[in-house]
């Protein structure tokens, strides 16, 4: 059992609190880039080791500046996400554009910047070439349909909407090496928050496997495989983090005997985490407004589902601490809500927490991956702002909360 506590004491919140009214998102620098290097020291075996940060996670520049100095790139999928990591720094090949169903708009735009484009379709091979062209580097995204079981989040790979069949992987690879396409990657993601650590070296034996059998049928060289994102993190107490150390020694094994013995090394290996980054060391910090007791007793909060939507959309469980209470007994049950006038908008549901009172700071686990990025503006709900806690203790502000200025800004009131 992990013990869940929050970086912070109810001392320190309460200091911030007096420059940041609650509710806001505070990201731990120091667990992120603890947790960046403990990533890269675990494949550090392979010839050449890049995490793309898949930036949707947590699609803020001074994160991914973090991560940047850290020696990640950016995983992008939408011209907002190019547009964050040129602002940033991140170009060229430090960008991973895996995208689907995508604008010719943004195809160019990755293409200006010299992006890895990582293909969703055959079909996207003569989209691309009309719009900014076939690059001299090209990625597939490979979707085993029923040959690979996937997960519950992202369902059956036969029923996902992305990624090259098999054949169609072999056809077209074909077609951009006959198009004088030069170097090639091959990408797969077909799970989500996945925990089993095994289902990670599984799919990079699959990756390896394809690899040999598509180098050795059509003849082009793989530069890299890019095992794409999907790792879980422990959102229970119960749950266990994956062992990346595990994960990367069973992938080194997997390399020697699929990649190394067959001359093909040397192959780069990438990944484009998002949740695992970021997720667990993100907090949504909130206060309790009212306690009402009806047929439950529930709690609601200054926060709602527009600042964390995961326990509505997916049913998830996020972990909430009472700062300051984090001793006492669980012994009384709530539904932890917000004020949307929709009723899956609750944190928790019959969640034992100690008895609360008004003004108590609550702390929502894990929200540091799809947490603010999904937020909405549903009920004229404002986005909160984003905090970073530093290295030093001290706190930044990353990103302001919204007014009703910003919400109001896309109106014209003056044609009424
Ligand atoms: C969402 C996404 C990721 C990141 O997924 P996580 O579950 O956050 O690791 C990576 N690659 C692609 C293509 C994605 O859509």
């Amino acid at each position: 059992m992990q013990t869940k506590t929050p970086p912070f004491t109810r001392a320190q919140i309460e200091r911030i609190i007096e420059k940041h009214p609650t509710p806001f998102h505070l990201y731990d620098e120091k667990a992120m880039r603890q947790n960046a290097r403990r990533l890269v020291a675990a494949f550090d075996w392979a010839p050449e080791f890049r995490e793309y940060f898949a930036v949707k996670a947590c699609p803020n520049p001074h994160i991914m500046k973090i991560f940047k100095e850290e020696g990640f790139g950016a995983d992008c999928s939408s011209m907002a996400e190019l547009c964050m990591a040129e602002r940033v720094g991140i170009t060229g090949e430090q960008i991973m554009f895996t995208s689907n169903d995508t604008p010719a708009d943004e195809f160019r735009k990755a293409r200006d910047l010299g992006a890895i484009v990582n293909l969703d379709d055959i079909t996207h091979i003569p989209f691309l070439e009309e719009n900014g062209g076939l690059p001299g580097l090209i990625c597939f995204r490979y979707n085993p349909g029923p040959l690979r079981e996937g997960n519950a989040i992202i369902g059956h790979p036969e029923e996902a909407k992305y990624g090259f069949t098999r054949d169609q992987l072999f056809r077209g690879y074909k077609i951009a090496r006959d198009k004088g396409v030069k170097r090639f990657g091959l990408h797969t993601m077909i799970a989500s928050n996945e925990l089993d650590p095994n289902y990670f070296v599984e799919t990079a034996d699959m990756l390896f496997d394809l690899v040999a059998e598509i180098s050795a049928e059509i003849g082009i060289r793989f530069e890299f495989v890019n095992l794409g994102g999907g790792f879980g993190i422990p959102y229970r107490p119960e749950q266990q983090a994956i062992d990346m150390e595990y994960v990367g020694s069973g992938i080194a094994r997997s390399y020697d005997a699929r990649i190394r013995s067959k001359g093909l090394h040397p192959l780069s290996i990438y990944m484009e985490s998002g949740r695992m980054m970021t997720g667990p060391y993100g907090y949504l910090v909130a206060k309790v407004l009212h306690l009402k007791d009806t047929y439950r007793k529930y709690a609601g909060l200054d926060a709602c589902m527009s600042n964390l939507m995961r326990p509505a959309l997916y049913g998830a469980y996020h972990h909430i601490t009472v700062l300051g209470k984090e001793g006492r007994d669980k012994d009384t049950v709530y539904d932890v809500t917000g004020s949307l006038c929709e009723n899956n908008d609750k944190f928790a549901i019959a969640r034992p927490l100690p008895r609360l009172e008004v003004g108590d700071i609550v702390v929502i686990h894990d929200a540091g991956a799809h947490g603010h990025a999904m937020g909405f503006n549903y009920n004229g709900k404002l986005r909160s702002a984003e905090l970073l806690l530093r290295e030093d203790g001290s706190v930044k502000q990353i990103r302001r909360a919204e007014t009703l200025d910003d919400y109001f800004a896309t109106l014209d009131f003056g044609e009424l």
